[in-house]
């Protein structure tokens, strides 16, 4: 008999198209309702199938620049998000990939979601297409560095709507000033305007809106897009020079960091001359 290895699984899952309960078999999930099945794969439930256009590769990346001061930062709201839950808060993580993230909820009780089937992940579902989950059964929902690769996020919002319990929180980052990354999925940079206008047409309260600034951030982006990708195609005398130049463009940086304006959090609505590395945000279900 095969298990699954998350058992809050089968108390908030239920057959997207009938809205019945699901049993577990030995290879599959099956509907009581309709009798539809879902296949299982490494213990995953598979209600979509994985997109074709992801490059499994490139999504080892998820990992690096974990200590960037924008990755820093996420860590810092995330933790603080979570210390103001309860501890029997059931949580939901979107777009969980390798579980990054896992750390910081592990002591409650959780499922990992992403539509691409990694080792860590409970369940594989786009959910802007099909929602497995069953009506008020999630407190919170996680959606870390998520919403820029979702084609439509209004409709993403608007599926979890349904799953969160009344006053069910969503907790967001998402960043603004960042190459393109995991592409082709990559569909988006939201201001903190479009932010909150998706917000309130998703149904939502706006609990808190905050933007991380990060001035010596914003060039090292810039830099690290030089480094890795703006030097294809040049000369070798050509490539010794740019190394050179690039090397001490790295310590005028470095000089910078130490003197100047350091990484800081503003209301993105009173910050002046606002370049912000990306935004965190908390949604509250009306
Ligand atoms: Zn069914």
């Amino acid at each position: 008999m095969m298990s699954l290895k998350n058992n809050h699984l089968l108390d908030v899952l239920v057959c997207p198209e009938c809205h019945a309960a699901l049993q577990l078999t030995p290879t599959t999930l099956l509907c009581m309702g309709c009798g539809k099945r879902y296949d299982l794969a490494q213990n995953a439930v598979l209600f979509t199938t994985p997109p074709s256009d992801i490059n499994p590769s490139e999504l080892r990346e998820r990992g690096e620049g974990r200590d960037t001061p924008w990755r820093h930062a996420n860590s810092v709201f995330l933790r603080n998000q979570i210390e103001q839950l309860s501890s029997d808060a059931l949580l939901l993580d979107v777009g969980a990939g390798r579980g990054d993230f896992l750390p910081f909820y592990e002591h409650l009780p959780h499922v990992l979601l992403d539509v691409y089937p990694y080792p860590e992940v409970d369940v594989v579902c786009d959910l802007t297409k099909l929602n497995p989950f069953h009506e008020n059964s999630l407190d919170v929902v996680l959606l870390m560095n998520v919403l820029e690769h979702v084609v439509s996020p209004l409709d993403l919002l608007r599926s979890m709507h349904a799953m969160l319990k009344p006053h069910g929180r969503i907790i967001i980052a998402i960043p603004f000033y960042l190459k393109i990354h995991q592409a082709p999925l990559d569909f988006q940079r939201l201001t903190h305007f479009a932010l909150r206008d998706l917000a309130q047409h998703a149904g939502y309260s706006l609990l808190h809106l905050e933007g991380f600034y990060d001035p010596c951030g914003v060039i090292e982006e810039s830099l690290r897009y030089y480094r890795f990708w703006g030097r294809a195609g040049q000369g070798w005398l050509a490539r010794k020079f740019g190394a050179i130049a690039l090397a001490l463009m790295q310590v005028n940086l470095k000089l910078l960091r130490t003197l100047s304006v350091h990484p800081f959090i503003g209301d993105p609505f009173k910050v002046t001359y606002p370049a912000p590395m990306g935004y965190h945000l908390v949604l509250e279900k009306n």
